[in-house]
């Protein structure tokens, strides 16, 4: 892509060259790999999505009531239906009798006409029967046998919800793009759609490789670890609207990693280790042969040994074995891939918070840092930039501070936007 001759393959400056145990000659710019994905993903096709399943996901559609609701005069109050006219004049020192001629339920709806001088008992949500345009709240009536006594005067029209009260026919009620709150299903089943069309969630392959590593659940000994990537990975994907495919761990064989990241069934491909310049890091050059690695080696801290390419249409993510360069590498790259081809907003999730650090942080130029931090006392206090092994810094943190590439650091004192790794209010912000 920069022309730099020897290579007649029109491929990306990181393709053709064997890195192993040489280390990277030059770095892309976080930005670049950035601005690469956003140009290249592209939201998937929308798929029928079950009413019931729909919160959460992405309407691909815009969605019109074919209806009004509610569909008939509803009433808002337990009382009676009369005609407001005929109470006036009606208050606690002079009770007017009505004549008490049915009864309105919900679902249960009074037959016939209510005239003058006439009332129906009515709860909320039952239709307003014919002839009756108010409610009077059962509180200021008294029922004796076949009479009820009035003892307050209602407008017409009161207490009563008319016909499209709530949504009219041809209302536009939801656009697409829309990411679909619970209320949002509610009201669709309100105006009785059974199904929308939403972007499909993207399926992601997570190809976990290392030789020392053991599944989730298993106790660490030896010289063994325990995966803990494709947990993380897991979260972070599902957070971010994917559907994970079945998944085991595979050791360092180039054959079993090549057939495991050709896999067709998915839209991303997330390899976890193997993915840097060493001996046993074979997905560099397998992605190489499978597609092409776009990138390899980008100018952050940590996770500068990720890489980003392709085979075919889907997506392939390297990412560091070493925790939190791979929970880096999926913030930076994988995740707004994932949500951009979801529908979704590329921009980061996270609820941010802005707030004078108490220590200065130091990074260098040329170089974006992902600094995970603590928040004391309302304010924000480094807890580490490099410890890319170390899976508890990621936990002690509330959050990270991004170091963008043209800052030497950060200042004492200077406000710093923090990304909170809870979607919920936490303490530190004086809420109740
Ligand atoms: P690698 O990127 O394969 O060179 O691995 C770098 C470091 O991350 C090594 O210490 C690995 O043991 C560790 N590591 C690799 N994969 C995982 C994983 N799935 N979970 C936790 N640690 C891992
Ligand atoms: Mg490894």
């Amino acid at each position: 892509m920069d022309g730099q001759g020897v290579d007649p393959l029109p491929v990306s400056r990181f393709m053709p060259r064997d890195v192993r145990m040489r280390g990277f000659a030059e770095r892309a710019d976080v930005d670049e790999v950035e601005g690469f994905l956003a140009e290249h993903a592209r939201v998937l096709p929308a798929e029928p999505v079950p009413l019931l399943e729909c919160t959460g996901r992405v309407l691909a559609e815009e969605v019109s009531a074919v209806v009004d609701v509610p569909g008939f005069p509803r009433s808002a109050m337990d009382g009676y239906a009369l005609r407001g006219e005929d109470s006036f004049g009606a208050s606690e020192l002079d009770a007017l009798p009505f004549r008490l001629v049915g009864e309105a339920m919900p679902g249960r709806p009074f037959v016939g006409r209510v005239g003058k001088g006439e009332a129906v008992r009515i709860m909320t949500g039952a239709p307003v029967p014919d002839g009756a345009d108010a409610v009077v709240m059962a509180e200021v009536c008294s029922e004796d046998g076949r009479q009820v006594h009035v003892a307050d005067a209602v407008a017409p029209q009161k207490n009563v919800g008319g016909i499209g009260e709530d949504i009219r026919s041809g209302d536009l009620v939801l656009s697409a793009g829309r990411r679909l709150r619970p209320q949002d299903a509610g009201l669709l089943s309100s105006i009785g759609v059974a199904s929308v069309l939403c972007y499909r969630r993207p399926r992601v392959r997570l190809v976990v490789t290392g030789d020392e590593l053991l599944p989730a659940g298993s106790l660490p000994g030896g010289s063994h670890i325990v995966d803990s990537n494709s947990v993380v990975l897991r979260g972070l994907a599902r957070r971010d609207g994917a559907e994970i495919l079945p998944f085991e761990i595979l050791p360092d064989r180039p054959e079993i990693i090549r057939d495991a990241m050709a896999t067709e069934d998915a839209d991303v491909v997330l390899v976890s280790g193997g993915s840097s310049v060493g001996k046993e890091d074979h997905a560099p050059l397998l992605l190489t042969e499978l597609g092409s690695l776009d990138f390899h080696g980008i100018a952050m801290r940590p996770s500068s040994p990720a890489g980003v390419g392709r085979i075919g249409d889907r997506f392939v993510f390297l990412l560091p074995g070493n925790p939190v360069s791979c929970l880096c590498a999926y913030e930076f790259f994988a995740g707004p891939t994932l949500r951009a081809l979801g529908g979704r907003a590329r921009a980061w999730p996270h609820r941010r918070a802005m707030l004078p650090l108490a220590r200065k942080i130091t990074s260098a130029i040329g170089r974006v840092d992902y600094v995970r931090v603590a928040v004391e006392n309302g304010k924000v206090v480094p807890i580490a930039t490099s410890g890319a092994s170390i899976l508890s810094s990621t936990v002690r943190a509330a959050g990270a501070v991004i170091v963008p590439r043209g800052l030497e650091g950060m200042a004492e004192g200077a406000d710093v936007e923090v990304l909170l790794y809870d979607d919920a209010p936490i303490a530190f912000e004086g809420s109740a």
